[in-house]
């Protein structure tokens, strides 16, 4: 059996945005600046496309910006509503410890400037509550930016209340909703969003081009100069195929997102239930405010990227917050900030299941695992001594 189970590190592009980018590529592959007629046309479905986007997050096509993906949306939208922030004095920004990277680097290059950067606490639930964010807002508070799904544990933040409170307080609200778009339901007015981050390949679209959402009054600064591009904020001959591509691909994403939830929901379930049973063994944030496909397991003894590889014989496709997938030799970033010591956080899996997956299929995730994790149990050292007394067991048996 072959599984993909790793969404949330991109998905495949379906047909139909395959389909909907050829025209681009073949017949209409003019520049959309250009004034003769192929150019016109390149701009017009262009166009267009943005209208599309803006129907589906439910706000104006002047308010969405095409980028290279959810990276520069994040730089471009921090780095903005800071510097904004920064002509009237205000310095402080509030965000979380799990944000992606994206987000944190981008941080950091600010704080490196000057600003003050406050992460609030995720807790051991992986979720930060409206309560948080409006004791921490300051007179001189130039952003919130809070994720709206994490890309690990798959945890969803309560962003209608946080958006609430910072509309309330006149802060700017920004969310990273990349794992968010497709997998529950985003609406920039409903859920008071100031700015807002896509990626086109975690829906199916292609890779390299993204969406920046920000709310008509809001100074964007460029990331990448140039041209007179998206408004004047964004420099480079627009990917006109490629935001054809995610145009098809975000209104698939969003069509039927309750039937999704109700379908994936109890095999998302299931798949805790199974994972559960394994002794020492903990699922990794909230069990019910999460994305209707993303489960994260720590299981103690167990290194991750022994994990993966032996769960890629057995044709399984997942991930691991540990040393491999990340390049580095540091945990996840994510699981050290819900409270996981060092030694379980380099001992997780990610599952991020496609929305086909079937009961058959979760059932063989459950199987596989449980062997992989049993058998590697059997030849470490680590889990010998903990067996042993010599060390003590962090999870319940
Ligand atoms: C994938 C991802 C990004 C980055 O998007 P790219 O288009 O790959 O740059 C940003 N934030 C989150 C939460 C992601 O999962």
């Amino acid at each position: 059996m072959k599984i993909y189970a790793d969404n949330a590190a991109t998905t495949k592009m379906s047909k139909e945005a395959i389909e909907a980018m050829l025209p681009f590529m073949e017949n209409i592959y003019g520049n959309p600046s250009s004034l003769y007629s192929i150019g016109q046309e390149a701009k017009e479905h262009l166009e267009d496309a943005r209208a599309r986007v803006a129907k589906v997050l439910n706000c104006e096509a002047r308010e969405v910006y095409f980028t290279s993906g959810g990276s520069e949306a994040d730089n471009q939208a921090i780095i903005s509503a800071a510097y904004a922030g920064r002509k009237k004095g205000k310095k402080h920004i509030i965000s979380t410890a799990f944000e992606h990277h994206a987000v944190l680097h981008t941080l950091n290059k600010l704080e490196a400037e000057g600003f003050e950067i406050e992460l609030l606490d995720v807790h051991n639930s992986g979720l930060v509550s409206a309560k948080q964010v409006e004791d921490a807002i300051r007179e001189d508070t130039a952003l919130v930016t809070i994720m709206f799904a994490n890309n690990e544990i798959g945890t969803v933040q309560p962003i209608r209340e946080i958006g609430e409170v910072c509309r309330n307080k006149g802060v700017i609200f920004h969310t990273d909703a990349v794992q968010a778009l497709g997998h529950v339901s985003v609406d920039v007015q409903r859920d008071n969003i100031d700015m807002l981050s896509l990626s086109s390949h975690k829906f199916h679209g292609p890779k390299g081009v993204g969406v920046l959402y920000a709310k008509k009054g809001i100074r964007l600064v460029n990331i990448i100069e140039g041209g007179a591009q998206e408004r004047g904020k964004r420099g480079g001959t627009e990917n006109v195929p490629a935001i054809m591509g995610m145009a098809k691909a975000i209104e698939n994403a969003t069509a039927d997102i309750e039937g999704y939830a109700k379908r994936l929901i109890p095999l998302r379930d299931k798949l805790i239930a199974g994972l559960k049973e394994i002794p020492y063994s903990a699922l990794n944030g909230d069990e019910t405010h999460r994305l209707p496909a993303t489960v994260n397991f720590c299981f103690e003894g167990i290194e991750g990227e022994s994990l993966l590889l032996l769960l890629d014989d057995k044709g399984i496709s997942a991930s691991s917050g540990s040393a491999c997938t990340s390049g580095s030799l540091d945990p996840s970033h994510v699981l050290l900030a819900i409270g996981r010591p060092h030694e379980v956080a380099h001992g997780s899996l990610r599952l991020s299941l496609g929305e086909d997956v079937t009961e058959e299929e979760v059932d063989y995730l459950i199987k596989s695992v449980k062997e992989v994790v049993s058998y590697l149990r059997s030849i470490s050292p680590f889990w010998r001594d903990l067996t042993e007394g010599k060390r003590t067991h962090i999870f319940a048996a």
